[in-house]
């Protein structure tokens, strides 16, 4: 079946897409972006994705390109033009089209553009096999609670762990301290039990995972402590794990080559991976 991408107004073929090669995105990676999950048909956490786009817009001074009704619907005609039930929805505004120059230009419309495409997330819950982590130096912006679409430092990462076989990076900022993964936050299980995952402030994305995982957790008396962790005592912790959009909540069992916990994932991780999954498959989205 063909792909259908949205582009400032229109739907095309996903192989015609294309961007004005002045467009601000792609010349000075002006814009931000959203990617949602789609379960069964229904975005999840769809009012938090918008409501971090709009974050992410209003911290750049740019506009939301056309009011919330009609960009709800262009949303699901993507998403039905692609016949996507399970997946996930991919979202960017850049500033628009312009002649290039630094400053922002006036009078400039943003541009929105939308992809969808199924992935079978019934076969990626099933794996539940633990992931494994590599350290690298955190050397991005220092905003890096705007969903920015500057993504090169993130890129370098997630690449540099790959190349070490490793599944994700993370980032460990001048004091030793872990920031969150280069697509993916960061947790620990202490040895009480609590989970621990770093405050929402400029040196982190505010995940729409990881906002639902700490309800979750608290609704079903696991107590969640957001603070900075060190390397030194993640390695030493009896879990961690990672969260995002396409990750869910996912056990790491190594870092650095070093293993963590008795090198599957604990039992903390998996029951708030349970509690996630759950929540996913229908509970409490968008009723
Ligand atoms: N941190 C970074 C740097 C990310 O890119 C992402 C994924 N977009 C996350 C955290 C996780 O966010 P979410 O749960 O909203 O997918």
């Amino acid at each position: 079946m063909s792909r259908i991408a949205y582009v400032n107004g229109q739907y095309v073929p996903h192989a015609e897409a294309q961007i004005h090669v002045e467009d601000r995105g792609y010349q000075f990676a002006d814009g931000v972006y959203e990617v949602a999950a789609i379960f069964r048909g229904r975005i999840i956490d769809e009012d938090g994705h918008l409501v971090r786009l709009k974050r992410s817009l209003d911290e750049l001074d740019m506009a939301m390109p056309m009011p919330d009704r009609p960009f709800a619907a262009v949303c699901r005609e993507t998403l039905r033009r692609n016949r996507v039930q399970d997946g996930i929805i991919y979202i960017q505004v850049s500033r628009g089209v312009s002649r290039r120059d630094h400053p922002f230009p006036e009078d400039v419309k943003p541009a929105l553009v939308m992809t969808a495409r199924a992935v079978d997330w019934p076969a990626n819950a099933d794996d539940d096999t633990g992931a494994e982590v590599v350290s690298i130096a955190d050397i991005r912006w220092l905003r890096r609670d705007v969903k920015s679409i500057s993504l090169l430092p993130n890129v370098l990462a997630k690449q540099e762990a790959r190349e070490k076989g490793a599944y994700e990076a993370w980032l460990i900022d001048a004091d030793g301290m872990v920031t969150e993964g280069s697509s993916t936050n960061a947790w620990i299980v202490d040895d009480d039990g609590k989970v621990v995952t770093r405050q929402l402030d400029h040196n982190i994305l505010g995940g729409i995972t990881r906002s639902t995982v700490i309800k979750l957790a608290r609704e079903n008396g696991i107590e969640v402590v957001e603070r900075p962790f060190s390397l030194a005592e993640a390695l030493a912790s009896p879990e961690a794990f990672l969260s995002s959009t396409t990750s869910f909540v996912r056990g790491i069992i190594g870092i650095d080559g070093s293993v963590i916990g008795d090198g599957a994932p604990g039992p903390v991780t998996r029951r708030l991976r349970g509690l996630y999954l759950d929540y996913c498959r229908g509970a409490g989205v968008n009723e």
